[in-house]
């Protein structure tokens, strides 16, 4: 992988988790597929799904953190994400996430029943909507969690 550093930035509306950390390439979930940007990257904007965003410092350690969905920006000497919220993985709260993902398929799955009877108001749906959004939040934190024990092993 290259050894050529660029800045990386990671923000919510209410944390500044990294900011100008120089690394060597960042991976990410965009909305169009799994991509890697390395210095001089071609400029590009995209919103990016829930998941982590994986970045490789220049002691060659890989570390990740944990977003809701948001915006990447990739310029050739910097990226930012603009995240609607974000954690590193130690932060996440194994448990809340695990209590998230069952209060949101449990709506998910009333909604589901009451759709089968066609008896599913447009706030219903709205309120599915919401919670599938909860889910992928969850799921992306659990997996996160998930993923950076494994990068420990
Ligand atoms: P919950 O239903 O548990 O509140 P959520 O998906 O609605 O989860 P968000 O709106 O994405 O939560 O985030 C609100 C704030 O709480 C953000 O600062 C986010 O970093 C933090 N947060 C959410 N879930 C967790 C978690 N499992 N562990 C640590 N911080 C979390």
């Amino acid at each position: 992988m290259s050894e050529i550093t660029f800045k990386l930035t990671v923000v919510s509306p209410d944390k500044s988790l990294l900011v100008d950390v120089p690394v060597t390439a960042v991976g990410a979930k965009g909305t169009e597929g799994d991509f890697t940007a390395l210095a001089y990257h071609v400029p590009f904007l995209t919103d990016l799904k829930p998941g982590e965003v994986w970045y490789q410092t220049p002691d060659g350690v890989r570390n990740l953190v944990s977003v809701s969905g948001g915006f990447i920006e990739v310029l050739p000497d910097k990226v930012t994400v603009l995240a609607d919220s974000c954690e590193f993985p130690d932060e996440i709260d194994e448990e809340r996430a695990k209590r998230a993902k069952q209060r949101a398929e449990l709506k998910l799955k009333q909604a589901h029943e009451l759709a089968a009877q066609g008896l599913l108001s447009s706030d219903q749906e709205a309120e599915m909507r919401k919670a599938e959004i909860k889910l992928h939040r969850a799921l992306a934190r659990i997996k996160t969690v998930d993923k950076s024990r494994s990068f420990k092993r």
